[in-house]
């Protein structure tokens, strides 16, 4: 009988891969080979009205970020930025009102956000990552552990960030900015689904991928630890 191996679906090399043709194969670790159980139990999950609804429009708007999609062969031909693709999703699922959970070290690219979302018509939640204004010994840091050592320092506070937009009742929350752990912790306590606009790379203008695209020049440490 075939082992099974943990998935390694970022390591798959196969010419055309199982997951994206019927005439496809997958290697050994191929998880649409060996997790029959798992995509069933998925598959259920999906039939919530909810879910399926959410689902669809998440697909529906990912085919109208291309144009010309009729052409063959198609060519990719992507017209959305990640701003206007959140604002047609929302618009897709009937949201009324947003919530925005940014950081503070992104007061003004969230301060623009907020009011292009008002100017498309959502009313908007929004708050900042140390809501709260608890300091830092609240989390057992002493002086020297904060960014500014021997000073006063709030924490960030994602956990409140959550509650708030949950008492505030969004019915869909953006994340913009927040820390890596923090935007974990706000995306685990927060009542209404949530997206991100932004991720935090302090170095790369908030764009880790160069990191990736340059992996193999100013980067090569990455891969030599
Ligand atoms: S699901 Fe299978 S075919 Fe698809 S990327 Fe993963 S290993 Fe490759």
């Amino acid at each position: 009988m075939e082992k099974v191996l943990q998935p390694e679906c970022a390591k798959c090399n196969v010419e055309i891969r199982l997951c994206r043709s019927k005439e496809g194969t997958g290697p050994q670790f191929c998880p649409t080979r060996t997790k029959e159980k798992e995509l069933q139990t998925a598959l259920e999950k999906y039939k919530d009205q909810n879910t399926m609804r959410f689902a669809k429009a998440a697909s529906l708007q990912e085919a109208e970020c291309y144009v010309r999609r009729d052409e063959k062969p198609f060519v990719m031909r992507p017209t959305k930025t990640r701003v206007e693709e959140i604002i047609e999703f929302a618009h897709k699922m009937n949201y009324r009102k947003l919530g925005v959970g940014f950081c503070a070290g992104l007061f003004s690219e969230g301060n623009t956000f907020v009011r292009i979302l008002e100017k498309h018509g959502f009313e908007v939640v929004s708050v900042c990552c140390k809501v709260g204004g608890v300091p830092k010994e609240f989390l057992g840091l002493g002086d020297d552990e904060k960014v500014r050592v021997g000073t006063y320092e709030t924490m960030c506070n994602p956990i409140t960030q959550a509650e708030i937009l949950n008492e505030a009742g969004t019915d869909f929350n953006i994340l913009v900015g927040l820390c890596v752990g923090h935007d974990a912790l706000l995306l685990k306590h927060a009542r209404a689904l949530t997206t991100v606009l932004v991720v935090k790379d302090r170095v790369l203008g908030h764009n880790p991928m160069a990191a990736l695209y340059g992996v193999k020049g100013y980067f090569q440490r990455l891969m030599n630890p």
